[in-house]
């Protein structure tokens, strides 16, 4: 058939893995439309995801840190907690960072069409185009032919079964649901102790709600090593109303006052439980059932993700797929790099995944951040490592700050003497890791972090003091 419009780059989903594989192929001269369901640019990401958490989140950390001060000698009044204004500010956020994304497409030339796209074959995407906010269909197709494609439809919250998914009750709500702060919950439940239910968990706790946490594993976060978790667990130990590890949430009962809550296992509590708000943060399902891709062979896997190969190449050569459609971690920093590996792949250059580490972070009080092996896995693996902890209560400036409860902690190979992997427990732990990420791009031993002079006082230098920790105990260093 015929098309509305023919391009050489189609990007499918404008989320940090779509507008940024859109912004470098339309550098590299590449003829580029990127295609977006919702009216603004930015995806989850920006919208309701990283964003818009980290602009709740550092209101519940100016709350935090009026706290401490009051111990300190300077006294605040309890806070008043106006939540039009709160949300105010968090669509401010939200939209200065969509709107500088339109510009810079609108820079590039890249066009960007609204509406639901469908492969239709493997040159040509179909789109029911939409308006205004989203969700009002046009009435109208349009059809775009394109040379080569990349995949960047991202993910959604996974709906739990035991949660009745009509009649909606706006009281169950998942993460977007949540950062709507639809109202302040006297008593709420977050389903899954990951990343995200532990941010928004810390973000309600701070507007007053009592919070549950309810994890089916037996720990918290999943990822980074135990000893952090359990400095992240003292530190929080009042924030919450309770923490229930190992325990199964069995059926929620959408009643007029309340959902009633039944949970099992050995922490769970016997009695039926009442909450006002329930957060599903349960996991995320990659989108790739929702694009007829069958359509243009790609292959989908039952769990909805996008195999591709180190250049991003999906079975099909011409389709790229990034981002969180084709694996874990489910991170937008993930899906920026994969995005111009598959961008400068499709204008012609020999580029290729090939970075070593992907960092991670809780954004939560006190952040946790964690990249490449850690100490847990290495035990598990068996690896021979050397490990490296330096605790902050070492630290003049951690003291000073009142986090000497943190700690840096770094793993080098036993043999090389290269660093492997890094973690950090405290305030900024997130914004130090990218100093071990980079470290262990770089192939830097004990030696070269160690003897890199790091400001001082800083938390930062914790790192450089670990690195020296280390060079004390491997002995046939040079
Ligand atoms: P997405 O951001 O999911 O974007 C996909 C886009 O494709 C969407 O805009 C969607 O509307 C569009 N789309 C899908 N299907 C179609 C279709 N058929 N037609 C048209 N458009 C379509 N990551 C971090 O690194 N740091 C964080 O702090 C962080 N915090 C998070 C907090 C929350 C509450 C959540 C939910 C996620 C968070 N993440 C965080 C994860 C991060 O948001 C994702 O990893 C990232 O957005 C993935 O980018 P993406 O480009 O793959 O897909």
């Amino acid at each position: 058939g015929t098309a509305d419009i023919v391009c050489d780059l189609l990007v499918l989903g404008a989320g940090p893995g779509g507008y940024s594989a859109a912004f470098r192929a339309a550098d590299m001269g590449l003829k580029t439309v990127l295609v977006e369901r919702y009216a603004t640019l930015g995806g989850v990401c920006l919208n309701v995801g990283c964003i818009p958490s980290k602009a709740l989140l550092h209101v519940a950390e100016v709350m935090d840190e009026a706290a401490h001060a009051n111990t300190l000698g300077i006294q605040f009044a309890a806070p008043t907690i106006d939540l039009d204004r709160l949300r105010a500010h968090k669509a401010g956020v939200v939209s200065k960072l969509t709107t500088g994304l339109a510009g810079m497409a609108k820079a590039r030339k890249v066009e960007v069409v609204r509406g639901l796209g469908r492969f239709l074959d493997a040159t040509h995407l179909e789109v029911e185009t939409t308006t205004g906010n989203a969700q009002e269909k046009t009435g109208s197709t349009r059809v775009i032919r394109f040379t080569q494609c990349i995949i960047a439809a991202g993910s959604a919250a996974i709906h739990l079964p035991f949660i009745p998914e009509s009649p909606k009750d706006p009281r169950i709500v998942d993460s977007t649901g949540a950062l709507e702060l639809p109202f302040t919950p006297k008593r709420m439940l977050v389903i899954g102790g990951g990343i995200i239910g532990l941010e928004m968990a810390t973000v309600y706790a701070a507007l007053g709600a009592k919070v549950d946490v309810v994890e089916m594993q037996d720990t918290l976060m999943q990822g980074p090593d135990r000893d952090l978790v359990a400095v992240w667990e003292k530190q929080n130990a009042s924030r919450f109303e309770r923490i229930m590890l190992k325990t199964k949430t069995v059926s929620v009962d959408s009643q007029a006052d309340s959902l009633v809550v039944t949970f099992s296992g050995k922490e769970a509590p016997k009695e039926r439980q009442h909450y006002d708000l329930i957060l599903q943060a349960a996991g995320r399902v990659p989108n790739g059932k929702k694009i007829d891709a069958a359509n243009a062979g790609v292959i989908v896997t039952d769990r909805g993700f996008i195999p591709v190969d180190n250049q991003m190449r999906t079975n099909v050569p011409h389709i790229f797929a990034i981002g969180d459609i084709v694996g874990q971690p489910m991170l937008a920093h993930k899906a920026v790099h994969e995005a111009h590996v598959a961008a400068e792949v499709a204008a012609g250059m020999k580029s290729y995944f090939d970075a070593r580490v992907i960092p991670s972070v809780a954004y939560t009080h006190p952040e946790v951040a964690w990249v490449g092996v850690g100490e847990d896995e290495a035990k598990e693996i068996g690896r021979k490592v050397t490990v490296a902890k330096f605790p902050w209560a070492a630290s003049g400036r951690a003291i000073a700050n009142g986090a000497e409860y943190g700690f840096t902690k770094l793993l080098f190979d036993a043999e090389t003497h290269r660093v492997i992997g890094g973690s950090i427990v405290g305030p900024n732990a997130g914004d130090m890791i990218g100093e071990v990420a980079l470290a262990i791009e770089m192939g830097a031993d004990a030696t070269d972090i160690g003897k890199t002079i790091h400001p001082h006082p800083t938390l930062g230098e914790s790192i450089g003091m670990a690195a020296e920790v280390a060079h004390g105990s491997c002995t046939d260093l040079p």
